[in-house]
């Protein structure tokens, strides 16, 4: 006896095609997504990421030209960094490596932070200085 398999009911494909949004672009684009890989930079999500990474450049720029006191506190590097230390104290050389900063840019923003009471700075066992959330100890 044979029994009739139902395939799992999927929208056909061909309803997940379609064109790119850009004008004169002819590129046909996968799962309903409205722009092509060259042009997904024009989606909104893509294009405030984009926005929000030039924006912390200039702010890092800024910083390397002016120090510690250009530092946004709330902006997005140093947000990192305070994320980065969350994870434990790092030397100013780690630190430096992981938000992709030149270590002067860095300990401005360690310095900033600092100054505001969330970074602390101390010795290893080893004696190398370690950075730490204010109040964690290393
Ligand atoms: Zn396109």
């Amino acid at each position: 006896m044979k029994v009739a398999m139902t395939p799992p009911t999927l929208p056909p494909r061909d309803s997940l095609l379609r064109e790119c949004a850009v004008a004169g672009c002819a590129t046909t684009t996968h799962d309903a997504k409205p722009y092509c890989v060259d042009h997904v930079e024009l989606t909104p999500y893509a294009h405030g990421l984009l926005e929000q990474l030039a924006l912390q450049a200039l702010e890092e720029e800024r910083v390397a030209r002016e120090g510690s006191s250009a530092v946004d506190l709330e902006g997005l590097t140093a947000r990192s960094l305070l994320q980065q230390l969350e994870l434990g104290p790092l030397s100013l050389a780690r630190l430096a490596r992981k938000l992709f900063l030149s270590q002067e840019v860095a300990l401005c923003y360690t310095l900033a932070l600092q100054e505001a009471g969330r970074v602390t700075s101390s010795s290893s066992r080893e004696g190398r200085p370690l950075l730490a959330l204010t109040g964690v100890r290393p």
